[in-house]
């Protein structure tokens, strides 16, 4: 797509804007115009005429030109010709490594079956087509299919398991709020939107915005209420909240009898979730508890704007359904500018027959749990479901070398020599570096997609708007030349990125692909009755569950996970969080770093030289302790691994609790371990998912 803006840059070579959405890992979605010189990016900004995005995007992104044009971006296929891992390499055609990779794949369906194959990916782009079209292959040649659950799992069941939908209030509403609630996550860092409007409503109407979060981040520094908190405690602020509107007088009784399915019971269940009460868990003092949930209370047009990161925890779908309560207390509800928000995903509706060839599949093959890939690739018998054992894998769009958790396994899984990858990937990441085949990708503006804003209410075109440089080939180009050699069939496979996007969106009632790069974005912002659930809850009593029915939370999931039994029967502190211990004694969350995206950007100097390096941060009473100053080489370990990092001394935290800001490389690490070392594979109740930020750890100087 093509501006009508055209100008003269200083060395004569025209620039023009294209139009496009970012791909990265990131609930905002921003609509991007993106400056274009011959087949080069330049300057990204964020589109003035989308509503949500509103101009402002974030620094990273802001830079991409440095990520597109990068001299390590991958141009070649290459084969592996040295020991795994050890980064040797030689150059191959693509006829010859596509050929390699269907012989290996049809070499070991033959031995073990079409469940011995593992295709494997993530959000490395959130283009519904190049993320979710790896599924076609999956489904057309029945190999194991892949259970998403590092991300959203808790907190998506959380919220559902109350409001019964994954909707709710406009975003853009936080505008109109006279207290923005900022739960669990850091916009400053990623989703800059959040804050764009959040400040609005505090110039223009003199809002106050409240940060609840572990540590004293970016987005903690700009709060008018900073509340301070432990990690995997917000259960436990929430009923106390709760407790305070119930008990002076905040409860909206009428909007309870109406929407809520047993505010008699839920009162007299909070009656001793007392802000000291919860203050002995949290750390907050009552006295902070008793002022927030006045506020709270005195504030119809509260918006509580929940995010992901307060979920990472083996209680994270408790503690978001408890947030998610609170304005069902109040019955905020039902004002513009209050309600909770977390997600949009459920009003988008698709049709994804076409990108994920769900149609025709006779029997649905096993799913394997993407966060347990360390268990899996190390044979875990229950972890391969009964199944054979995973031989060969091709992965696209992810590094679980770095990312996944319970990364000990995960190496050990990579290492072994009867296991055949293909990693298809822009970067020479930790995980391609295990490889036998690496392919060269492209990147956003190299391909045709279409983006969701999980975060906002907006479907975006992404056009291609530059050639791929090298022999760079889009995933959809991988798995078609894949499927046809491995003789999979689906008419998705003979057509083109394009024409399955102009088929996805009329297949839902949304124009054709050419009337969407015409207008850029749609914006498909559901009515306010519908979006505040004045017609009622999406269950069939139509009310909020305070008590919510735990195994039957309409998630789709393979099994239900975790100590479900033990869920608790309302909101509250479930304890089942990796405690502090003699032997362990501190908790760390492993928050993401302002200028990576999970481990995207970490190739960027722009990014690197802004991060630093590995840090933890650590109260300066604890580091007393210790005997550990700023600078000082440290050594964690939990249950699981150890990893060296260098402490920061920072007292934005509570005392025993320690944040590493990551996702760092692994051999960013003295020792070559990552942060992932420390973190845990077990599987959040009720629906899967990482605790990734819920570790118990020991921290001493490092030898
Ligand atoms: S805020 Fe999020 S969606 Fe927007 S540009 Fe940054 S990473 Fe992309």
């Amino acid at each position: 797509m093509v501006a009508e803006r055209f100008f003269m840059n200083q060395h004569t070579t025209p620039v023009h804007t294209g139009y496009s959405a970012c791909p990265h890992d990131c609930p905002s979605t921003c609509a991007l115009e993106i400056d274009i010189s011959g087949d080069r990016i330049g300057r990204v900004r964020g589109s003035r005429g989308n509503t949500f995005t509103a101009g402002v995007i974030c620094a990273k992104v802001a830079r991409y030109a440095e990520r597109a044009n990068h001299p390590d971006r991958l141009l070649h296929p290459m084969r592996r010709t040295g020991p795994k891992g050890s980064g040797q390499f030689e150059p191959i055609s693509w006829d010859a490594a596509l050929d390699l990779i269907a012989e290996r794949f049809q070499a070991a369906e033959q031995a073990l079956g079409p469940e011995t194959v593992w295709p494997y990916y993530y959000a490395g782009t959130m283009g519904l087509v190049m993320r979710d079209g790896i599924n076609r292959l999956t489904h057309a040649k029945q190999y194991s299919r892949f259970f998403s659950s590092i991300c959203v799992n808790p907190a998506w069941s959380g919220f559902l398991a109350g409001a019964g939908k994954l909707a709710g209030p406009d975003p853009r509403e936080m505008a109109k709020s006279d207290l923005v609630v900022i739960w669990g996550t850091n916009p400053v860092a990623t989703q800059i939107n959040v804050m764009v409007h959040a400040i609005k409503a505090r110039k223009e109407r003199g809002a106050k915005i409240a940060v609840i979060d572990v540590y004293n981040s970016p987005t903690m520094e700009q709060a008018d209420i900073p509340i301070l908190i432990r990690p995997g405690t917000d259960g436990a602020l929430a009923c106390a909240v709760m407790h305070v509107l119930f008990r002076d007088g905040f409860a909206d009784r009428e909007y309870l009898a109406e929407f809520a399915d047993d505010p008699v019971g839920f009162e007299a269940h909070l009656q001793d979730r007392t802000p000291e009460w919860a203050a002995a868990i949290t750390g907050l003092p009552a006295g902070e508890i008793e002022a927030f949930a006045r506020h709270i209370g005195e504030t119809p047009r509260t918006f509580i704007r929940a995010g992901y990161g307060f979920t990472r925890s083996r209680n994270g779908a408790v503690n978001m359904h408890a947030v998610t309560c609170i304005p069902t207390v109040t019955g905020s509800w039902k004002h513009e500018g209050g309600g909770v928000f977390h997600s949009n995903s459920a009003i988008y509706r698709w049709n994804k027959t076409l990108i994920e060839g769900t149609d025709g599949v006779p029997n649905p093959s096993r799913q394997l749990d993407q966060s347990r890939i360390g268990a899996i690739l190390d044979n875990d018998p229950e972890a391969l479901a009964g199944g054979p054992p995973v031989t060969a894998m091709l992965i696209q769009n992810t590094n679980p070398v770095s990312v996944a958790p319970d990364q000990e396994r995960v190496l050990r899984g990579f290492a072994r020599e009867d296991l055949f990858v293909a990693v298809h990937e822009q970067f020479m990441t930790e995980t391609a570096a295990m490889a036998d085949i690496v392919l060269p990708a492209t990147m956003f503006t190299e391909h045709d997609d279409l983006y969701q804003g999980g975060g906002n209410q907006h479907v975006l075109l992404g056009p291609k708007l530059v050639e791929p440089p090298g022999e760079c080939r889009s995933n959809h180009e991988v798995i078609c030349a894949l499927a046809e050699r491995l003789g999979a069939q689906h008419r998705g496979f003979g057509m083109s990125p394009r024409e399955i996007v102009d088929w996805t969106l009329q297949a839902v009632d949304r124009g054709t692909v050419d009337e969407l790069e015409d207008k850029r974005f749609l914006d498909i912002q559901p009515d306010f009755e519908t979006a505040h659930f004045l017609k009622g809850f999406n269950w069939p009593d139509g009310k909020f569950h305070l008590k919510p029915d735990w195994p039957k939370v309409p998630y789709a999931s393979p099994a239900k996970f975790g100590p479900i039994a033990d869920m608790p029967e309302w909101p509250d502190h479930w304890g089942v969080i990796e405690e502090a211990t003699p032997e362990y004694p501190f908790r760390l969350v492993t928050s993401p770093a302002r200028n990576f995206l999970n481990s995207s950007f970490t190739e960027t100097q722009g990014s690197v030289s802004r991060e630093k390096r590995p840090e933890l941060m650590i109260h300066p009473e604890d580091a007393a302790v210790l005997g550990v100053e700023t600078g000082s080489l440290v050594e964690v370990t939990s249950a699981r691994g150890s990893v060296m990092l260098h402490a920061k001394l920072f007292d934005g935290v509570r005392r025993g609790v320690l944040v590493a800001e990551s996702i760092w490389p692994n051999r960013s690490h003295q020792g070559g371990r990552g942060i992932n070392s420390l973190t845990g594979a077990d599987p959040v109740a009720p629906v899967g998912g990482a605790a990734l930020h819920d570790n118990r750890v020991r921290v001493k100087l490092a030898p």
